[in-house]
């Protein structure tokens, strides 16, 4: 039974920066996933996801977004890869709404650069948007998106060049504690540990069935469309979005049109709706979007960006993983001192992946982090 000083349960978005962290600090470490690096099953897949820092969820999440925003540069330089793209974001909502309010919030509280735009301004510099008279621009142009699997790719590659073990397609099944040592059961051998990390996603409550109370998996849709005025739309001409929609709860967002010579596929411009979905099992998800599904999904983003949802390319379906209030879990595991659990990242998680990895780096190899994660306790729930 070979031993290490960690092991990691999942080489997704916060295993494999956990994995990077680790190894570089000297540890040996074994990465346990059950896919590939990167997969389409989990929440990590779909070539995008936004990065912005005046955030309208906590105002404490600010300091943990510059830590990130700090290390995904020192990635790109290692890796000698662009990976964060600063295409500034726009903001729309109510004034009174969760998202202007908490943006404002937070930029106020920690002196975050935000535009406020009116309609004409707004048309003026991306000319696709029609957002209602009643609604509030914002725009904050240090916010753009980060490319997830290359992320993953870039964190795990270099994880191994620091000595890491990586094994792809073997599945944690059991673990225990036994003394001061941990074993780990896969499908495919028997390990030991001193401390082990579950960064497992939608999975992870199989891992540790004492958070099943906590997390509910929900099935999300996202799409890229072909849109009518292809040109205003790409890369540098079109920023990332989100509006807090004025009809339901929950909001929609969107990304530039990627060039897939750079960036792979899908083709075409991206959009989706960020609140939870049907609730489901990571073992089990209904793959199949139904029609109905992609023209409310139209609907919704032509109200904000006419006729920009013309023809729907390609659709596919992504994992949250939710926690009660939707803040992260990053903790020991309550009752189990040297296990770990970063999860419950309810579909706001992946910017933070840069940092969470080396907060589950200090925390396994020193015991605490300088990070302020108090409001992210494993207990808060309990209380
Ligand atoms: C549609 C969608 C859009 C999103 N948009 C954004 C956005 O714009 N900005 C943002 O910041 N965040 C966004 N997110 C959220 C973000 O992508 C997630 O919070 C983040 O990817 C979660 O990372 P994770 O490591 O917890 O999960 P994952 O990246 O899924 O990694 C978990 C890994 O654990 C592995 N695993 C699980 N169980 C086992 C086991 N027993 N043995 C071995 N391996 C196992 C899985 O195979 C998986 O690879 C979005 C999510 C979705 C679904």
């Amino acid at each position: 039974m070979t031993s290490y000083d960690v092991i990691v349960v999942g080489v997704g978005s916060m295993g494999a920066a956990a994995s990077y962290y680790l190894a570089k600090s000297g540890a040996k470490v074994l990465g346990i996933e059950q896919f590939g690096i990167s997969h389409e099953n989990g929440s990590h897949a779909g070539q995008s996801r936004i990065i912005r820092k005046a955030y309208f969820e906590h105002p404490d999440y600010v300091p943990l977004l510059e830590r990130a925003y700090h290390n995904w540069k020192q990635l790109e330089n290692e890796v000698g890869t662009q990976l964060y793209f600063p295409t500034g974001l726009v903001y729309a909502g109510k004034p009174a709404g969760v998202l202007i309010k908490g943006v404002k919030e937070s930029a106020k509280q920690y002196n975050i650069t935000l535009e406020e735009i009116d309609q004409t301004e707004c048309t003026n510099r991306f000319p696709s948007f029609s957002i209602q008279q009643d609604f509030e621009i914002l725009f904050e142009p240090d916010a753009g998106f980060l490319t997830p699997e290359r992320c993953i790719l870039a964190f795990t590659e270099l994880a191994i060049k620091s000595g890491a073990t990586i094994h792809t397609q073997e599945q944690l099944v059991s673990w225990k504690q036994e003394g001061s040592s941990i074993t780990v059961q896969t499908n495919a051998g028997t390990y030991s540990c001193k401390k082990l990390v579950v960064t497992a996603g939608a999975w992870t409550s199989h891992v540790l069935p004492a958070l099943q109370q906590q997390l509910t998996v929900t099935r999300q849709v996202l799409a890229w469309a072909i849109p009518q005025q292809w040109n205003n739309f790409t890369l540098g001409n079109f920023p990332c979005w989100l509006i807090d929609d004025a009809q339901q709860p929950g909001m929609y967002y969107g990304f530039p049109i990627l060039p897939v010579s750079k960036f792979g596929g899908p083709i075409g411009l991206k959009a989706a709706y960020h609140f939870p979905g049907q609730i489901t099992n990571a073992n089990h998800v209904n793959r199949n979007i139904t029609p109905e599904e992609e023209a409310g999904l139209m609907k919704s983003v032509n109200h904000y960006l006419p006729n920009a949802f013309d023809t729907i390319h390609v659709s596919k379906t992504c994992l949250y993983t939710n926690t009660p209030d939707e803040n992260f879990i990053i903790d020991f595991v309550p009752g189990c001192k040297n296990v770990l659990v970063a999860a419950g990242f309810s579909g706001h998680g992946f910017k933070f992946a840069s940092v969470v990895g080396e907060i589950l780096c200090d925390l396994s190899l020193k015991g605490k982090t300088e990070l302020s994660i108090d409001f992210l306790s494993a207990m808060r729930f309990n209380q």
